[in-house]
Protein backbone atom coordinates (compact mmCIF):
# COMPACT_ATOMS: atom_id res chain seq x y z
CA UNK A 1 0.00 0.00 0.00
CA UNK A 2 1.70 3.33 -0.91
CA UNK A 3 5.01 1.87 -1.39
CA UNK A 4 7.49 1.28 -3.83
CA UNK A 5 9.40 -2.08 -4.60
CA UNK A 6 13.28 -1.16 -5.16
CA UNK A 7 14.03 -4.80 -5.71
CA UNK A 8 14.60 -8.17 -4.46
CA UNK A 9 17.06 -10.05 -2.31
CA UNK A 10 16.83 -13.83 -1.44
CA UNK A 11 13.15 -13.41 -2.62
CA UNK A 12 12.19 -10.50 -0.48
CA UNK A 13 10.64 -7.87 -2.21
CA UNK A 14 12.24 -4.87 -0.75
CA UNK A 15 9.95 -1.44 -0.34
CA UNK A 16 10.13 2.17 0.36
CA UNK A 17 6.95 3.63 1.63
CA UNK A 18 5.45 7.11 -0.15
CA UNK A 19 5.84 8.63 3.20
CA UNK A 20 10.05 8.25 3.08
CA UNK A 21 10.10 9.56 -0.03
CA UNK A 22 8.44 13.03 1.16
CA UNK A 23 9.85 13.14 4.65
CA UNK A 24 13.24 12.50 3.38
CA UNK A 25 14.22 16.22 2.60
CA UNK A 26 13.66 16.50 6.81
CA UNK A 27 15.68 13.99 7.25
CA UNK A 28 18.58 14.68 5.28
CA UNK A 29 18.42 18.33 6.55
CA UNK A 30 18.28 17.08 10.21
CA UNK A 31 21.52 14.89 9.84
CA UNK A 32 23.17 17.67 8.10
CA UNK A 33 22.64 19.91 11.06
CA UNK A 34 23.61 16.96 13.47
CA UNK A 35 26.66 17.11 11.08
CA UNK A 36 27.24 20.65 11.48
CA UNK A 37 28.04 20.80 7.32
CA UNK A 38 26.01 23.72 5.57
CA UNK A 39 25.23 21.60 2.09
CA UNK A 40 22.04 19.25 2.13
CA UNK A 41 24.20 16.78 -0.26
CA UNK A 42 25.63 15.85 2.77
CA UNK A 43 22.47 15.12 5.08
CA UNK A 44 20.90 13.14 1.81
CA UNK A 45 24.11 11.08 1.26
CA UNK A 46 24.21 9.74 4.70
CA UNK A 47 20.23 9.54 5.04
CA UNK A 48 20.81 6.90 2.34
CA UNK A 49 23.25 5.12 3.94
CA UNK A 50 20.79 5.11 7.29
CA UNK A 51 18.28 3.74 5.10
CA UNK A 52 20.45 1.05 3.28
CA UNK A 53 21.86 0.30 6.90
CA UNK A 54 17.91 0.08 8.26
CA UNK A 55 17.24 -2.41 5.42
CA UNK A 56 20.58 -4.35 5.71
CA UNK A 57 19.22 -4.77 9.57
CA UNK A 58 16.09 -5.87 8.53
CA UNK A 59 17.79 -8.11 5.85
CA UNK A 60 19.57 -9.61 9.02
CA UNK A 61 16.14 -10.60 10.96
CA UNK A 62 15.43 -12.29 7.50
CA UNK A 63 18.18 -14.47 7.06
CA UNK A 64 18.00 -15.97 10.16
CA UNK A 65 13.63 -16.15 9.63
CA UNK A 66 13.93 -17.82 6.70
CA UNK A 67 17.19 -20.16 7.92
CA UNK A 68 14.14 -20.75 10.45
CA UNK A 69 11.69 -22.23 7.48
CA UNK A 70 9.72 -18.74 8.45
CA UNK A 71 9.31 -17.37 5.16
CA UNK A 72 9.51 -13.16 4.90
CA UNK A 73 6.79 -11.45 3.03
CA UNK A 74 8.73 -8.06 2.31
CA UNK A 75 10.97 -5.41 4.04
CA UNK A 76 9.68 -2.21 4.31
CA UNK A 77 11.32 1.20 4.56
CA UNK A 78 9.14 3.74 6.33
CA UNK A 79 10.34 7.19 8.03
CA UNK A 80 10.16 5.73 11.65
CA UNK A 81 12.43 2.15 10.54
CA UNK A 82 12.36 -0.70 9.18
CA UNK A 83 9.69 -3.34 9.06
CA UNK A 84 10.58 -7.05 8.21
CA UNK A 85 7.16 -9.19 7.94
CA UNK A 86 7.55 -12.49 9.03
CA UNK A 87 4.86 -14.44 7.68
CA UNK A 88 4.27 -16.15 11.51
CA UNK A 89 5.48 -16.01 14.16
CA UNK A 90 8.34 -18.43 15.51
CA UNK A 91 7.11 -21.21 17.90
CA UNK A 92 10.30 -21.79 19.49
CA UNK A 93 11.60 -19.08 21.66
CA UNK A 94 15.34 -19.82 20.95
CA UNK A 95 14.17 -19.12 16.68
CA UNK A 96 12.76 -16.02 18.26
CA UNK A 97 16.19 -14.84 20.17
CA UNK A 98 17.97 -15.55 17.18
CA UNK A 99 15.81 -13.82 14.56
CA UNK A 100 15.21 -10.82 16.96
CA UNK A 101 19.66 -11.00 17.79
CA UNK A 102 20.31 -10.70 13.96
CA UNK A 103 19.31 -7.11 13.28
CA UNK A 104 21.27 -5.69 16.31
CA UNK A 105 24.50 -7.86 15.22
CA UNK A 106 24.28 -6.69 11.77
CA UNK A 107 23.76 -3.25 12.70
CA UNK A 108 26.96 -3.62 15.02
CA UNK A 109 29.01 -5.62 12.62
CA UNK A 110 28.01 -2.30 9.98
CA UNK A 111 29.18 0.21 12.98
CA UNK A 112 32.83 -1.61 13.07
CA UNK A 113 33.02 -1.68 9.18
CA UNK A 114 32.39 2.27 8.76
CA UNK A 115 34.22 3.10 11.89
CA UNK A 116 37.28 0.99 10.43
CA UNK A 117 36.63 2.60 6.93
CA UNK A 118 36.85 5.60 8.38
CA UNK A 119 40.13 4.64 9.94
CA UNK A 120 41.80 3.33 7.04
CA UNK A 121 40.70 6.46 4.68
CA UNK A 122 42.24 8.86 7.52
CA UNK A 123 44.24 10.64 4.31
CA UNK A 124 41.05 11.19 2.26
CA UNK A 125 39.29 14.32 2.35
CA UNK A 126 37.13 15.72 5.85
CA UNK A 127 33.44 15.01 4.07
CA UNK A 128 34.31 11.16 3.16
CA UNK A 129 35.53 10.96 6.91
CA UNK A 130 32.86 12.55 8.27
CA UNK A 131 30.04 10.76 6.35
CA UNK A 132 31.70 7.82 7.07
CA UNK A 133 31.76 8.02 10.75
CA UNK A 134 28.16 9.14 11.21
CA UNK A 135 27.01 6.28 9.11
CA UNK A 136 28.98 4.31 11.93
CA UNK A 137 27.82 6.45 14.43
CA UNK A 138 23.99 5.87 13.55
CA UNK A 139 24.89 2.01 12.81
CA UNK A 140 25.64 1.71 16.39
CA UNK A 141 22.55 3.63 17.60
CA UNK A 142 20.59 1.39 15.80
CA UNK A 143 22.12 -0.97 16.98
CA UNK A 144 21.44 -0.19 20.88
CA UNK A 145 18.14 1.61 20.33
CA UNK A 146 16.64 -1.42 19.08
CA UNK A 147 18.23 -3.45 22.35
CA UNK A 148 16.03 -1.33 24.42
CA UNK A 149 13.55 -3.82 25.91
CA UNK A 150 10.53 -2.09 24.28
CA UNK A 151 8.32 -4.69 22.31
CA UNK A 152 7.78 -5.61 19.71
CA UNK A 153 11.48 -4.17 18.88
CA UNK A 154 14.35 -6.58 18.94
CA UNK A 155 15.14 -5.91 22.91
CA UNK A 156 11.36 -6.36 23.50
CA UNK A 157 11.35 -9.80 21.95
CA UNK A 158 14.55 -11.28 23.46
CA UNK A 159 13.11 -9.99 27.02
CA UNK A 160 9.91 -12.60 25.92
CA UNK A 161 12.33 -15.17 24.25
CA UNK A 162 14.27 -15.28 27.60
CA UNK A 163 10.90 -15.13 29.88
CA UNK A 164 8.76 -17.40 27.47
CA UNK A 165 10.32 -21.01 29.07
CA UNK A 166 10.32 -19.21 32.57
CA UNK A 167 6.26 -18.22 32.20
CA UNK A 168 4.68 -19.53 29.01
CA UNK A 169 4.51 -17.88 26.03
CA UNK A 170 0.83 -15.71 27.30
CA UNK A 171 2.01 -14.78 30.37
CA UNK A 172 5.86 -13.64 28.81
CA UNK A 173 4.18 -11.69 26.09
CA UNK A 174 2.13 -10.07 28.53
CA UNK A 175 5.17 -8.74 30.70
CA UNK A 176 6.55 -8.10 27.60
CA UNK A 177 4.17 -6.11 26.15
CA UNK A 178 3.55 -3.91 29.50
CA UNK A 179 6.90 -3.20 29.93
CA UNK A 180 7.38 -1.97 25.81
CA UNK A 181 4.42 0.18 26.33
CA UNK A 182 5.80 2.14 29.65
CA UNK A 183 8.88 2.26 27.47
CA UNK A 184 6.11 3.65 24.72
CA UNK A 185 5.03 6.07 26.94
CA UNK A 186 8.55 7.19 28.29
CA UNK A 187 9.96 7.91 24.48
CA UNK A 188 6.15 9.69 23.84
CA UNK A 189 6.93 12.01 26.60
CA UNK A 190 10.49 12.61 25.59
CA UNK A 191 9.24 13.19 21.96
CA UNK A 192 6.96 16.00 22.88
CA UNK A 193 9.20 17.97 25.45
CA UNK A 194 11.72 17.75 22.24
CA UNK A 195 8.88 18.60 19.64
CA UNK A 196 10.51 15.70 17.61
CA UNK A 197 7.51 14.21 15.69
CA UNK A 198 9.62 11.12 14.74
CA UNK A 199 10.02 9.75 18.16
CA UNK A 200 6.40 10.66 18.87
CA UNK A 201 5.67 8.03 15.56
CA UNK A 202 7.54 5.98 16.79
CA UNK A 203 6.21 5.44 20.17
CA UNK A 204 2.72 5.81 18.84
CA UNK A 205 3.98 3.17 16.57
CA UNK A 206 5.45 0.61 19.66
CA UNK A 207 2.35 1.09 22.00
CA UNK A 208 0.20 0.19 19.61
CA UNK A 209 1.93 -2.53 18.30
CA UNK A 210 2.61 -4.14 21.67
CA UNK A 211 -1.12 -4.43 22.30
CA UNK A 212 -1.68 -5.86 18.99
CA UNK A 213 0.93 -8.51 19.31
CA UNK A 214 -0.37 -9.36 23.17
CA UNK A 215 -3.98 -9.56 22.02
CA UNK A 216 -2.49 -12.24 19.08
CA UNK A 217 -0.82 -14.21 21.06
CA UNK A 218 -4.04 -14.09 23.86
CA UNK A 219 -6.13 -15.23 20.93
CA UNK A 220 -3.39 -17.98 19.55
CA UNK A 221 -3.34 -19.06 22.78
CA UNK A 222 -7.24 -19.49 23.90
CA UNK A 223 -7.78 -21.56 19.84
CA UNK A 224 -5.49 -23.74 20.81
CA UNK A 225 -6.95 -24.41 24.26
CA UNK A 226 -10.19 -25.08 22.44
CA UNK A 227 -13.51 -22.88 22.33
CA UNK A 228 -14.10 -23.72 26.59
CA UNK A 229 -16.77 -21.04 27.38
CA UNK A 230 -15.52 -18.98 30.09
CA UNK A 231 -18.14 -16.23 31.13
CA UNK A 232 -15.57 -14.91 33.26
CA UNK A 233 -12.82 -14.09 30.92
CA UNK A 234 -12.72 -11.47 28.79
CA UNK A 235 -13.31 -12.25 24.92
CA UNK A 236 -10.39 -12.81 23.26
CA UNK A 237 -10.48 -10.04 20.19
CA UNK A 238 -9.21 -11.54 16.37
CA UNK A 239 -6.07 -9.52 15.50
CA UNK A 240 -5.02 -7.99 12.17
CA UNK A 241 -3.03 -10.18 9.82
CA UNK A 242 -0.92 -7.47 9.14
CA UNK A 243 -0.19 -6.91 12.77
CA UNK A 244 1.54 -10.65 12.48
CA UNK A 245 5.28 -10.56 13.80
CA UNK A 246 6.88 -6.89 13.15
CA UNK A 247 10.31 -6.11 14.21
CA UNK A 248 10.51 -1.93 13.85
CA UNK A 249 14.38 -0.54 13.59
CA UNK A 250 13.62 3.50 14.11
CA UNK A 251 16.54 5.49 12.68
CA UNK A 252 18.69 7.25 14.97
CA UNK A 253 19.21 10.64 13.27
CA UNK A 254 17.73 12.36 15.55
CA UNK A 255 20.28 12.68 18.83
CA UNK A 256 21.28 15.97 18.37
CA UNK A 257 18.10 18.89 18.72
CA UNK A 258 15.75 19.90 16.03
CA UNK A 259 15.52 23.49 16.40
CA UNK A 260 12.92 23.27 13.77
CA UNK A 261 10.44 21.35 14.99
CA UNK A 262 10.69 22.80 18.33
CA UNK A 263 10.00 26.22 17.13
CA UNK A 264 7.43 25.10 14.65
CA UNK A 265 5.57 23.58 17.91
CA UNK A 266 6.28 26.79 20.23
CA UNK A 267 5.10 29.42 17.44
CA UNK A 268 1.69 26.82 16.54
CA UNK A 269 1.36 26.49 20.37
CA UNK A 270 1.70 30.69 20.64
CA UNK A 271 -0.65 30.88 17.70
CA UNK A 272 -3.23 28.91 19.16
CA UNK A 273 -3.02 30.90 22.60
CA UNK A 274 -3.68 33.83 20.63
CA UNK A 275 -6.55 32.72 19.18
CA UNK A 276 -8.05 31.64 22.49
CA UNK A 277 -7.28 35.15 23.81
CA UNK A 278 -8.41 36.75 21.39
CA UNK A 279 -11.76 35.02 21.48
CA UNK A 280 -11.68 35.50 24.96
CA UNK A 281 -10.54 39.74 24.92
CA UNK A 282 -13.67 39.45 22.20
CA UNK A 283 -16.41 37.83 24.59
CA UNK A 284 -15.13 40.44 27.54
CA UNK A 285 -15.80 43.33 25.51
CA UNK A 286 -19.10 42.28 24.24
CA UNK A 287 -20.45 41.32 27.94
CA UNK A 288 -21.52 43.99 29.84
ZN1 LIG B 1 15.50 -5.12 14.34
Amino acid sequence: MYSYSIGQIYGIPIKIHITLLIFLPIIALQISAVMGVGSLMWGFLAAFGLFASVGLHELGHSVVALSKRIRVREILLLPIGGLAQLERMPENPDDEMQIALAGPIVSFGLAIVFWLLAMLLSWGPAWLILLLRVIAAMNLMLALFNLLPSFPMDGGRIFRAWLTPRLGLLEATRIAARTGRGMAIAFGIWGLLRGSLITIAVAVFIYMAAGAEYRMVQFRERMRGGFSFDPFQQPAVAPDEEDDNITVSPPPYERAQEPQWRDWLKRSNQKVRKVFDDLFDDWNRRSP
